[in-house]
């Protein structure tokens, strides 16, 4: 708690935000200019292109860039007015600000609120494996629910960390669920998101329809939403759908768990050993298949994030309940530090992004798909600009409604906790090697 109210612009890593905003601009730049080519070794990149050019942006590009800084920002704060109204749809809670009152509704915002997967498709191999897992015990029973580096769904999680088929920021999770002795709260779990963390809004400032909205703070690593959906096979979908994720690739995760039941895995034999024979051969048979959540008709307010070039929420798959692709789930994690107010979203992809976001997209970051003109001419003086102005409009609010709200309920002054949490990390260093040598004089003195 006292780590999450020491939370103010100025302990921000914008020096981070900054290099990974870099990164993904001369991404971008690799995308527009060389549209369908994976960028090569060797090939000029943008920051090469940068060094042979003159270091001076020219003054009307500053003046575009600064105007876009502006607009971005403005862009990613939703702010509530006091008269709004709720369309409550479904289960799903539409809020619409006064100022929007005539908001036409277009077909694709009616959903269904759905809580957990469904699993929509009736393929023999997915029937059978889940008809199987009746017998299977797929959670694990760790003693008094305390989950060590043995126990079961721990070794599916390192064999995802040790993985080789995925990028580091790809690759999938292994977590303990309710069904587990620990009930899902041991430390390796993947936390659910709040449930009132976020809401769903009309976004009042660009026409991009509704958007989610943080009612609080998200510090990077939190769980920030869940989209749920029906889990089908990803050939039954449209090439372009806007709203599915992929989660379970035959070729890479298909792989990877294929070894996983051969028991490649460091102790992966104990785990397998568990599952009957027929299971593991109806799994083999699902791994041949590619699957997706699809939230179009029943989802929750996840399936409203809108798509950023430069997002603030990645896409976690979670695996909890053994090796079945089917109990995978779409969570959706903070990647910086988020304010209420400001708006989630996450990137659909750098294909999708540049086949149909092309002209529309909205996301108001400054290596927007739509700011391909000013690749060239950003630095990072300019994201430094663009971070700063976004924290500094979305933390008078947050410091007004909940810092002052619990300062006074706090023995520590405020912002100055890193010092404090070293100095009672050392002095519990110092309490530990006192007991524990006051324990070694106690077991001498025994043996004299
Ligand atoms: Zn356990
Ligand atoms: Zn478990
Ligand atoms: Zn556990
Ligand atoms: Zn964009």
């Amino acid at each position: 708690m006292k780590s999450k109210v020491s939370i103010s612009p100025q302990n921000i890593n914008i020096e981070k935000l900054v290099r990974e905003a870099m990164a993904m601009t001369d991404k971008m730049w690799w995308h527009h200019n060389n549209p369908g080519n994976k960028p090569e070794n060797g090939k000029m990149n943008l920051t090469e292109l940068r060094k042979k050019q003159s270091e001076e942006v020219p003054e009307e590009m500053q003046e575009i860039i600064s105007k876009a800084i502006k607009d971005g920002v403005q862009a990613m704060i939703l702010r509530t007015e006091k008269n709004r109204k709720c369309v409550k749809m479904n289960g799903i809670n539409l809020f619409v600000n006064e100022s929007e009152f005539g908001y036409e509704m277009t077909d694709n915002a009616y959903c269904e609120y759905m809580p957990t997967n469904h699993i929509a498709c009736h393929s023999m191999a997915a029937t059978t494996v889940m008809e199987a897992e009746a017998e299977e015990d797929l959670f694990c029973h760790c003693k008094d629910g305390k989950c060590t580096a043995s126990c079961k769904c721990r070794v599916i999680e390192e064999m995802f960390k040790n993985q080789r088929a995925y990028r580091k920021a790809d690759r999938r999770y292994h977590s303990c669920s309710f069904e587990c002795d620990c009930k899902g709260q041991c430390r390796s779990s993947v936390k659910d998101a709040p449930e009132e963390g976020t809401e769903v809004m009309l976004h009042h400032i660009t026409e991009k329809g509704f958007a989610v909205r943080a009612k609080q703070y998200f510090a990077p690593g939190e769980t920030v939403a869940e989209m749920t959906g029906e889990l089908v096979p990803t050939n039954t979908l449209a090439r372009d759908d806007p709203y599915a994720i992929d989660i379970f690739n035959a070729e890479y995760d298909g792989k990877e768990l294929l070894d996983f039941l051969d028991g490649k895995f460091i102790g992966a034999h104990k785990t397998v050993k568990k599952y009957s024979k027929s299971y593991i051969r109806n799994l083999e048979n699902l791994y041949e298949n590619d699957f997706s959540i699809n939230p179009t008709d029943f989802s929750t307010a996840g399936r409203f994030m809108s798509s950023s070039c430069f997002p603030n929420v990645k896409t976690t798959i979670v695996y909890s309940g053994g090796a079945n692709p089917l109990r995978a789930r779409a969570i959706f994690t903070a990647v910086m530090p988020i304010f209420p107010n400001m708006e989630i979203s996450f990137n659909y992809g750098i294909d999708y992004i540049f086949q149909q976001l092309k002209d529309v997209c909205k996301c108001g970051m400054l290596c927007c798909v739509t700011n391909s003109h000013l690749y060239e001419y950003l630095r990072d003086e300019h994201w430094k600009r663009f971070f700063k102005e976004l924290y500094q409009a979305v933390y008078p609010e947050f410091k007004e409604n909940v810092i002052n709200e619990i300062k006074g309920k706090l023995p520590q002054p405020l912002f100055d906790s890193k010092k404090k949490k070293k100095n009672s990390a050392s002095r519990r260093k110092i309490n530990i090697l006192s007991r524990a040598r006051k324990a070694t004089l106690r077991s001498n003195r025994a043996t004299l």
